[in-house]
Order: C-alpha cells, then structure tokens, then sequence
C-alpha cells in the first residue's frame, strides 16, 4: 500500500500537462476533534492519492487544514469522499480566485501538534468562544464605521503585496509573533472598538478572535473565508471591493490579483512591483520581490555575492551548500538587510 509520493515535483508537473485535465485550486479546514490523526491521515492519503488530488494538508487532533488541487472530473468524487466525512460534510471550500493547474505537485499530508502554529496554549482558555462571523457585505458596512480598527492577521510579506484599506498591518513573521503585539498595541480600545480581523482563508482568525475575547476585548469580529471567500461573494454579488492589491497564497502561484493596484515595490530598484521570487541561489532561496528589469540585471538572484555563486559550475554549487540550511530565509526578505530599498537607514 503507497502511503507518500513516489514522484518528484518535476515528474508530477509533467504528468498533469499529459493528462491535459483542468484542475481546481481549492482549500478548507475544520477545528474538531480528531481522536487518531495518523490513521485519519492514511485514509485521506489513501483515497485522494487516487482521486489525483494534489496539496499541502495539516492534520492534528485539533482538526485538519487543507490547500489543494483536484482535477477538475473527479471534483464530484472528491466532493462526495468529503461529505461521508462527518465533520467535513458540507464544510466551506474557498475556491481559489485564479486557477492554475500546477497550484501544488505533490500530495503531503503531515500530521501535526496544531493544524495552525499560533503558540497558544489552548487549554487556558475557550476556544470556542470565537468572534462573529462576518460576510463581505457586512464586513464592508462594520469597517466603514469609525468606531472599527480593521486587523490583517497575516505576516508582514503577505500584507505588503495586498490588504484592506485602512487595515493595520503588524511587521511580523509568523503568526504566533502577532498576537501579543497586537494585543499591546491595541489594549485602550478593549470596548470602545470594533476589533474586525482577517487573514488568507479564515483559519487565523478563528483561534485569534477566540484568544482576543479571552484577554479582555468585547466587540470581536472576523471574515468568514477571509480574502478568498470575501474576493469571491465581491465578484458574485457586486459589491465594492476594499481589498487592494494582491492575496498572498501558499501554493507556486505565490498569489492572486484582487485588485489592479501595485502596491509594493521591488526590492532591489524600488520601482512599483509585487511579484514574489525566489533567489535563484539554491543556497540562498530568499523569497523577496524582484522586478523584470532587476531580475535580468542580477540573474534573478537578491545580491551580487549570490549571482556570483549561480555562475558557478552545478557541483561546485553543491559543494559549497553542504551542511547549510535555509528554510528559516525563505521567508525573511524583509530582514534581509542588503535589500536596501527595505532598509532606507
Ligand atoms: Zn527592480
Ligand atoms: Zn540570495
């Protein structure tokens, strides 16, 4: 019985442009209790490998996250495996605004502590005591109104591409880094405001606004969905749109347009620009934002030091990253002190 992949990333992309089928980008997750998330993890693995699902999902006894791609002829059978899930019938999947069928090319189901690395202690208060929902149309009314501070609960990379107007947008990291900093910062309003926070696709928010009730504030609201679910109910219903910019996703699209306007800029030349790259230095692989001109200019790489290094032979390059980890890089360009546009000083 195959329990993981057997195929590499590049086999994988190749076998989807053969099979010529459409795919549908899509996430969901469920806070509920899951008594045996190995055994839970296998029976998902086992059935979606199968059904040619792709994606990163994260099960814990907390509940499961999921990012995927179905192929879209057996989005039905999907679909129906969910819905005999009893936890998972009929839950909400937030459809990816812009498709694209190489969204994920692996399926890795992991099995974690928590489904979201917030650093909570869960047992020290209700959980379940959560914010009210709120949909677009209302989201748009309640911070329109003064007495609302709007709150991206996302990190510094993702708001810096896109967020709502008016949003505050704390510099942060990583998730768990955010809470404390915004409880601080906003701890006179505890009653006198509307605290209405967001994130990608809802699943932030969810422990957020319950931990935020728990420290004291009063009027505590969240958007069902987030970006994604919001971007769609926009579109459908005509509403006006307040997000500007783009949704930073976590898939190899990176991102999805909501609106037309650039926000950002790239990192190396300042001029407008909001697509996120990789260093092109495997050694390096910083994600930051990096304009055509710039690219071209530096071998898509962030610095001299690591163009200088891609021009060197393949084994060379191998040698020379030996023993080096830079997972904790990827997503830190906004410390990356040699992008200079980032750091005027
Ligand atoms: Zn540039
Ligand atoms: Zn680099």
């Amino acid at each position: 019985m195959q329990l993981y992949n057997t195929l590499s990333a590049k086999q994988r992309a190749a076998l989807i442009d053969e099979a010529g089928e459409e795919r549908l980008t899509l996430s969901f997750y469920a806070y509920t209790q899951i008594e045996h998330p190995s055994e839970f993890r296998d029976q998902l693995f086992m059935r979606w490998d199968t059904l040619g699902v792709l994606g990163r999902i994260y099960v814990a006894h907390e509940g499961i996250n999921a990012q995927l791609s179905v192929p879209a002829p057996r989005f039905a059978a999907f679909k129906k495996h969910l819905d005999s899930i009893a936890f998972l019938k009929d839950v909400r999947l937030n459809i990816a605004v812009e498709q694209d069928n190489k969204s994920f090319l692996k399926l890795k189901i992991k099995v974690r502590d928590k489904i979201v690395a917030d650093g909570l202690d869960d047992d020290t208060f209700d959980v379940t005591n959560k914010g009210v929902h709120l949909n677009a149309a209302e989201f748009n009314s309640l911070t329109s109104a003064e007495d609302t501070i709007v709150v991206d609960m996302r990190n510094h990379y993702e708001s810096e591409i896109g967020h709502f107007e008016g949003a505050i947008t704390p510099d942060v990291d990583t998730f768990r880094d955010s809470l404390p900093i915004i409880e601080k910062d906003l701890a006179a309003h505890k009653s006198d405001k509307n605290l209405v926070m967001y994130c990608t696709g809802g699943i932030r928010c969810e422990k957020a606004s319950a931990y935020f009730k728990h420290k004291g504030f009063e009027r505590v609201y969240q958007l069902e969905g987030g970006i994604i679910e919001y971007a769609r109910q926009v579109k459908n219903q005509g509403l006006d749109n307040k997000f500007v910019g783009k949704n930073f996703v976590f898939d190899e699209r990176r991102s999805e347009a909501i609106s037309d306007d650039i926000i950002a800029s790239c990192h190396q030349c300042g001029s407008p620009c909001d697509t996120h790259v990789n260093c092109a230095n495997d050694a390096c692989h910083l994600l930051f934002i990096q304009c055509p001109t710039c690219a071209e200019k530096h071998d898509n790489c962030c610095s001299d030091s690591c163009a200088s290094i891609v021009a060197l032979p393949r084994d060379k390059q191998k040698e020379l990253r030996k023993g080096t980890h830079n997972s904790n890089k990827i997503f830190k360009k906004g410390r990356a002190h040699h992008l200079k546009t980032l750091n005027p000083s």
